[in-house]
């Protein structure tokens, strides 16, 4: 028997932004429960598996997380390779870890495996550094969506020199920006809103702190999306493939 849980990250999106562990874990995998914000494309990977989807999407009508960990349960004790694929990263805003541990109480082997998160996909694929020598000494990354509904401590996360990585936060821009204003972030701190990352349909938008619910309703952001909110947001940085850089002109 090789019973046993992966609780795979699968990227962003891009399937190319899988790791070759995710790879691996998908090839022996016999059930592969997938997450709706998954890419299917991904299945490719382990076309000897049965495949269940789990979606789970906020507002929509969803397999109840419980009902999910059953399920992982009941293959994993019928002896079985399971493979669990999470968008992005399954340990952020993922629930990764509570499945895991979950599992663990349960007797079954488990093993988690990283994937790129759609904050650092998203920055990073609209040119934007979230860490930048002088500008921005740190991220924070942080949900606008609490299960509580409980306030987030906005004077925090609004000091300055770092950037902020807002998930979850298409429904609650008001609420963001409201929070960090009276927290003392400047007006015009700059704002990236970025949609899809790393797949064909990606889009951004730049705007500031002030104007972001109004630049948002004109460009009709809609989930999946992340916010960047910070000085780095204002930059794009050159990709190297710029005819300009050295390396590549001279
Ligand atoms: N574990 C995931 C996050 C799940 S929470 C990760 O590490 O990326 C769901 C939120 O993630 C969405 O509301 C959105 O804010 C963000 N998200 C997921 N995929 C995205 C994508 N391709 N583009 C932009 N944001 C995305």
């Amino acid at each position: 028997m090789n019973a046993k849980v992966w609780l795979i990250g699968a990227g962003p999106g891009d399937p190319e932004l899988l790791t070759l562990k995710a790879v691996r874990a998908l090839a022996e995998a016999e059930v592969v429960l997938i997450d709706d914000l998954v890419n299917p494309q991904i299945l490719a990977h382990c076309p000897q598996a049965r495949v269940v989807a789990v979606g789970k999407r906020g507002g929509c009508r969803s397999t109840p997380q419980a009902f999910i960990q059953r399920l992982m349960l009941r293959y994993a004790r019928q002896g079985r390779c399971v493979a669990r694929l999470k968008g992005g990263d399954p340990c952020i805003f993922g629930r990764g870890g509570e499945e895991a541990a979950w599992l663990q109480t349960h007797g079954i082997e488990t093993e988690l495996v990283n994937g790129i998160t759609a904050g650092l996909a998203g920055a990073t694929q609209c040119g934007i550094s979230l860490t930048l020598r002088g500008v921005s000494r740190g991220v924070t990354l942080v949900t606008a969506h609490t299960q509580d509904d409980s306030p987030l401590n906005w004077q925090a996360l609004a000091q300055g020199g770092i950037t902020l990585v807002v998930y979850m936060g298409v429904s609650k821009l008001e609420e963001v920006r409201q929070g960090l204003l009276a927290g003392g972030l400047a007006a015009d701190t700059p704002v990236a809103m970025i949609e899809n990352a790393s797949l064909p349909q990606q889009r951004e938008q730049r705007s500031t702190l002030v104007q972001l619910c109004e630049d948002a309703a004109r460009f009709k952001l809609s989930s999946p999306a992340i916010l960047v909110i910070g000085e780095v947001a204002a930059r794009r940085e050159r990709r190297c493939d710029d005819s300009t850089c050295p390396a590549i002109a001279g």
